[in-house]
């Protein structure tokens, strides 16, 4: 039996011709409509995964802000913009599930801005309040940032022995949940934030 109408489709193919000059799509754009960009909170919580293309349109509305970048960029008429890997909401959202933070040295250094807890310098490193080597737990409530000196200093000895003081306990950081990875691939340059355990001193 003849099947003209399939013939015809395959055969003639009269239909529309793009012509690529009158529509222009930059490479760099074109790629990133696949690429993925994780979305944290103001907070810094992981939030999701977004697409590249959302993440810029958040950026271009200053409702984000990039935090880390590919060396990629992408071109609009009148901005160039480095394709976000990671962005951090401007306002923070909250979501409604409990959730923990994922304990990452970024965010502990975030939560104690960056400071060393016990002398107040600039933090370099994280410690364990209580020394892991005496059963201190890596969480965020005997994890701390720390200076190297004070790090050093205490070495595996107890805030007791040392006559030293946290100015409050470490707390864990409320809010937002991360829910979202177990199906997807996750991008390395985003385990900084998810709380992917790094190497850490004492
Ligand atoms: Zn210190």
């Amino acid at each position: 039996m003849p099947r003209p109408a399939s013939r015809s489709v395959s055969a003639g193919q009269p239909g529309p011709r793009r012509d690529h000059h009158s529509h222009p799509v930059p490479p760099a754009a074109a790629r990133v409509t696949t690429a993925a960009t994780l979305l944290l909170n103001a907070t810094y919580e992981p939030l999701c995964v977004v697409s590249s293309r959302r993440a810029i349109v958040l950026v271009l509305a200053e409702k984000a802000v990039s935090v880390d970048a590919a060396a990629e960029e992408v071109h609009s008429e009148s901005v160039t913009l480095p394709v976000p890997v990671v962005v951090r909401l401007t306002r923070y959202v909250r979501v409604p599930y409990p959730a923990q933070v994922p304990l990452s040295r970024r965010a502990v250094f975030t939560r104690d801005s960056s400071t060393c807890v016990y002398c107040g310098s600039s933090a370099t490193s994280i410690d364990h309040v209580v020394p892991r080597s005496r059963g201190g737990t890596h969480t965020w409530d005997n994890v701390v940032a720390a200076c190297r000196r004070c790090n050093h200093t205490k070495a595996d000895r107890s805030l007791a022995e040392l006559g030293w003081k946290l100015p409050h306990p470490p707390h864990t950081p409320s809010g937002a949940a991360w829910r979202l990875l177990g199906a997807r691939t996750v991008d390395p340059r985003w385990r900084e934030w998810l709380g992917v355990p790094e190497s850490v001193s004492a």
